[in-house]
């Protein structure tokens, strides 16, 4: 029999159907719907406070959803199926899924402790266990591909922020994640350091990387991405291609907000 549920599931990278999250009696997410399949671009944008950081937590297990459905890499957040029951997963299945995930913050979250080579080699080889030579080759070629070969032994004080962010795109590429979440990577940048952290992303993009990107970066959201979503007040208002997100906005909400922006 053919397994029908399996096929498309497969090809989406991420599933949200009625996505809700709750800060006590603050409910931020409130129904979140998204799909974005492997191999493409999405990028998110919306105000401040729209839930938009909580929903890439989620997606990242770093929060506990209050209902909906959330899968990632065809497995859902939190639960695992076994004889067509949900149980809550287990510490290491988190760990495993999460593994698959790279995460890039606004603020590079690097460890000021480590060089740049030991930073990206940490988890590759601690939660891997991928022996340290392979781990070294690996983080060789990704500052290669970033810029920054000759950044190796630097200390991430003695970086900018836009090598500081690519370094930290660098690490999160080194676990070979199948999905990378970004949230707003350039906003804490100086305005010409942004273009550095841009171009590596679009490299990425090209190079077939499924990405979610939180951003204002309104240019990259067009030219990048296969889909953009708009969010406010914890849900998604309106979602499509660039050309129909940004030339046919249906939504009032989105209307004004782009309006502000551009
Ligand atoms: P965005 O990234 O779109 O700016 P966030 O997801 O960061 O929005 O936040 C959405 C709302 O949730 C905000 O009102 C914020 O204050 C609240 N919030 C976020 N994280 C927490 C938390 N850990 N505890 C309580 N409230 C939170
Ligand atoms: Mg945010």
């Amino acid at each position: 029999m053919l397994a029908s549920t399996s096929i498309p599931s497969s090809l989406h990278a991420v599933v949200a159907c009625g996505v809700r999250k709750s800060y006590g009696i603050h409910e931020v997410l409130k129904g979140v719907d998204l799909t974005v399949d492997y191999g493409k671009v999405c990028s998110i944008l919306g105000p401040s406070g729209s839930g938009k950081s909580t929903f890439l937590r989620c997606m990242n297990h770093l929060e506990r959803l209050n209902g909906g459905i959330l899968q990632v890499g065809g497995a859902m957040v939190g639960y695992r199926q076994h004889n067509g029951k949900l149980y809550e997963m287990r510490k290491s299945e988190v760990a495993r899924q999460r593994a698959d995930i790279g995460m890039v913050f606004q603020s590079f979250n690097l460890f000021p402790h480590m060089t740049v080579l030991q930073n990206i080699i940490e988890a590759p080889v601690n939660v891997r266990r991928i022996p340290k030579r392979e781990a070294v080759g690996y983080a060789m070629e990704l500052l290669s591909k970033v810029g920054l070969s000759a950044k190796a032994q630097a200390y991430p004080r003695t970086l900018s922020g836009g090598q500081q962010q690519r370094v930290a795109i660098a690490r999160a590429l080194a676990m070979k994640p199948k999905l990378m979440l970004f949230d707003e990577p350039t906003s804490a940048l100086d305005p010409e350091l942004v273009g550095e952290v841009l171009s590596v992303m679009r490299a990425l993009a090209a190079d077939g990387m499924t990405m979610i990107v939180v951003t204002h970066e309104l240019g990259f959201a067009r030219e990048v991405c296969d889909k953009v979503v708009f969010m406010d007040g914890g849900v998604v208002v309106e979602e499509g291609s660039p050309e129909e997100l940004f030339n046919n906005t249906r939504t009032a909400r989105a209307k004004s907000f782009l309006g502000k922006v551009l």
